[in-house]
């Protein structure tokens, strides 16, 4: 399990976000530094600190974060455009916050494969 990070805090409404969809399970919101005109964050409310984490037992609030991201993307116009949807597991990944999340990018062209 993830330690309490600043997503915990967003989860709990302790600090403020531009929260964008949230239901029992899943959570998302805008990015507060974003490298793309479109860059939301989808977090599984359940605290697992990446990928590398998650069980079967996890398996369908994963699927509910894709499905999510799906939505968002048609909601916000980049549906048709493109978009990347990704995840960093790890520091060598360039993961910085030990919560689980997607990154939804969108609003602009991306090189793959990525730096
Ligand atoms: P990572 O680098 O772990 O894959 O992504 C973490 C993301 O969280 C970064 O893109 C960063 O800008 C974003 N982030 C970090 N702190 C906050 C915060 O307090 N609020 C929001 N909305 N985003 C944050």
């Amino acid at each position: 399990m993830a330690d309490m990070t600043i997503f915990s805090k967003i989860i709990a409404k302790e600090i403020p976000a531009d929260i964008l969809y949230e239901d029992e399970e899943v959570l998302a919101f805008k990015d507060i530094n974003p490298k793309a005109p479109i860059h939301v964050l989808i977090i599984p409310k359940k605290p697992l600190k990446d990928i590398g984490e998650a069980t079967a037992e996890d398996a369908a609030v994963l699927g509910r974060c894709m499905l999510v991201a799906g939505k968002l993307a048609k909601n916000l116009g980049v549906a048709e455009s493109g978009y990347r949807l990704v995840t960093n597991k790890g520091e060598a990944a360039g993961q910085t916050v030990f919560h689980l999340h997607f990154h939804l990018l969108g609003g602009r062209d991306f090189s793959w494969p990525p730096g």
